[in-house]
This record gives C-alpha cells, sequence and structure tokens, in this order.
C-alpha cells in the first residue's frame, strides 16, 4: 500500500463519527459541521461537534484533514480564524475560534462527499 502524503483521504464515505468518553461528556451526540470562512466563504472543513452549545473551539481531533495545532487562517483571504489552545480540563489540543470568524452548516453524512474537494 502506497502512503499518500498530500491531501489528507477524509471522504464522505470513511467519515465515521468519533465515539469516545469526550463525546460522552457532551452527551453522547454528534454532529457534522461545515466551516468556511466568514469573510471569503472559503471551506475549510468539516468538523465533528459533540454535544449542545455553540461552537468556541474546534478539538483538533475533530477536524476532518489533519491540521497542526498552530494558527488558523484562511488559504485564501489569509485572515486569521482562530489561535491553538490546549483545552486544560481535558488536556486537549484544539484551536480557540475568534467570535464570527468561521461560517458554520449543519450536514448530513450524504452531503460530504460532495463538499469536500
Ligand atoms: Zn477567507
Amino acid at each position: 500500500m502506497r502512503k499518500s502524503a498530500s491531501r489528507p483521504r477524509t471522504t464522505g464515505s470513511n467519515m465515521k463519527f468519533k465515539n469516545d468518553s469526550f463525546k460522552k461528556n457532551r452527551g453522547g451526540y454528534s454532529r457534522w459541521l461545515f466551516l468556511s470562512c466568514e469573510k471569503c466563504k472559503e471551506p475549510l472543513f468539516i468538523y465533528q461537534k459533540d454535544g449542545p452549545g455553540i461552537l468556541k473551539r474546534l478539538y483538533i481531533d475533530r477536524i476532518s484533514s489533519e491540521i497542526a495545532c498552530e494558527d488558523l487562517n484562511c488559504k485564501k483571504c489569509g485572515i486569521l480564524l482562530g489561535v491553538p489552545i490546549v483545552y486544560k480540563k481535558e488536556g486537549r489540543p484544539a484551536i480557540r475560534l475568534f467570535p464570527g470568524s468561521v461560517e458554520k452548516k449543519i450536514i448530513q453524512e450524504s452531503q460530504m462527499k460532495n463538499i469536500l474537494p
């Protein structure tokens, strides 16, 4: 098997919700959110949102693409969308989003392959 080092291969067909204690601690249910840059509408990635509440931070392990835990910039317009943090309660790397920096849309699993590049 050859490893492809380029794009992360996260197509809709093989994406499944992660079920772990983080999810359980948030009520045990999840949704998929399609995130894009609020300013220029550039698609960013798909995110597994666990539990209720607004999206304040993105946990790295819930992001569909492999991203580094560093400043999150829009690839297209370059705007800074969030900064890396560690969510202390769980010792979990995350990106703290700036309010209003990303656009969120709830999507179904069947829609994913049409969205991701
Ligand atoms: Zn942008």
